[in-house]
């Protein structure tokens, strides 16, 4: 909770500030607060269905409540968000699958170059070490020399062995050797980092679909995710990011980075809403331990500080 805090509350621009002062005007329970409030959260990218559905709603719960306060109303958003979010979806899926028995639990990682998915790794890796788990890394993003370098530092940051394949290796290949090394030496964990090219969808989608062939042969049982990882500050545009993806690959769940200071944070509900895909961890700065599991509760009350 208190990283969501922190993390909500960074900037006076983020979705969680502009509620805030939204609230600091406050003054009755009346039609303007409703449609006020409808426009920010269609601001914050919350979405225009989205928006319209959950203002409806806070209307009629906050006649049923009688809620006439400040404090009242805030109650009832945080309540209505969680709810809206848990609708969509249930809580086991907000999990990333883990086995302690059928080692290593892989997952995998896709997105768009910038999207912070080097980062979300090493923020992962460093949490696992932490716990005392063993984490391997795999830098299937062979196409970007600074992409395989930027993991390795990630890599002796936190102290975790990265495997890496010759330039412009196939990816698969290295995904392969890792797969392996992660099964030999009985690691808890291999994060795989893949390349984000959308431009060449098919080539992607090759790509993608053969590295999930290798993981299948060398690891059947163990627990797999493919996390499609999205810049949170970027709104609708993550939203129509994950429609794109969700095409060409079968996602199992959502990152969201970048919810630090973002007035388009409100994006995490519309994409619960349109996409039924739960967001499974949240980026909230550049920091190793600026990672967090999504909580709808926590995100809620956490826009409110
Ligand atoms: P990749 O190309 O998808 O691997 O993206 P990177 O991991 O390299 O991240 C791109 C940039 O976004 C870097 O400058 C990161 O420090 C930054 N970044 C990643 N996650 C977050 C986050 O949660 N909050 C903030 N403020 N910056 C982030």
């Amino acid at each position: 909770t208190e990283l969501y805090e922190k993390g909500l509350e960074k900037t006076n621009k983020g979705f969680g500030a502009r509620l805030n002062a939204f609230f600091a005007q406050f003054r009755s329970v009346d039609e303007d607060f409703f449609d006020d409030l409808e426009e920010l959260l269609i601001e914050s990218d919350v979405g225009f269905e989205t928006a319209e559905t959950l203002t409806e709603e806070l209307r009629n719960e906050a006649k049923l409540q009688k809620a006439k306060s400040r404090d009242d109303l805030k109650r009832v958003i945080v309540q209505k968000l969680v709810e809206l979010y848990d609708e969509n979806g249930d809580e086991e899926d907000e999990k990333l699958r883990y086995s302690a028995d059928e080692k290593p639990n892989i997952y995998l990682f896709v997105g768009v170059n910038g999207a912070g998915k080097t980062t979300t790794i090493g923020k992962l890796a460093k949490r696992y070490n932490d716990q005392g788990k063993k984490v391997i890394l795999a830098a299937a993003d062979t196409f970007r020399a600074g992409a395989v370098e930027q993991l390795c530092e990630w890599g002796k940051r936190v102290g975790v062995t990265v495997v890496t394949g010759p330039e412009k290796a196939d990816p698969a290949s290295v995904v392969f050797d890792a797969t392996q090394k992660a099964i030999e030496e009985k690691a808890d964990y291999l994060l795989v980092d893949t390349a984000g090219r959308l431009q060449n969808k098919k080539n992607l989608m090759n790509e993608l679909e053969k590295i999930e062939r290798t993981i299948q042969k060398l690891a059947p049982n163990q627990p797999t995710e493919t996390l499609l990882v999205l810049d949170g500050s970027t709104g609708q545009n993550a939203l129509m990011q994950a429609k794109d993806f969700d095409k060409t690959t079968k996602l199992s769940g959502l990152v969201l980075t970048k919810l630090d200071g973002s007035s388009k944070g409100g994006v995490v509900l519309a994409i619960r809403n349109e996409m039924k895909l739960p967001v499974k961890l949240v980026g909230l700065g550049e920091k190793p331990e600026d990672l967090a599991d999504f909580s709808a509760a926590d995100y809620a009350i956490g826009l409110f500080h």
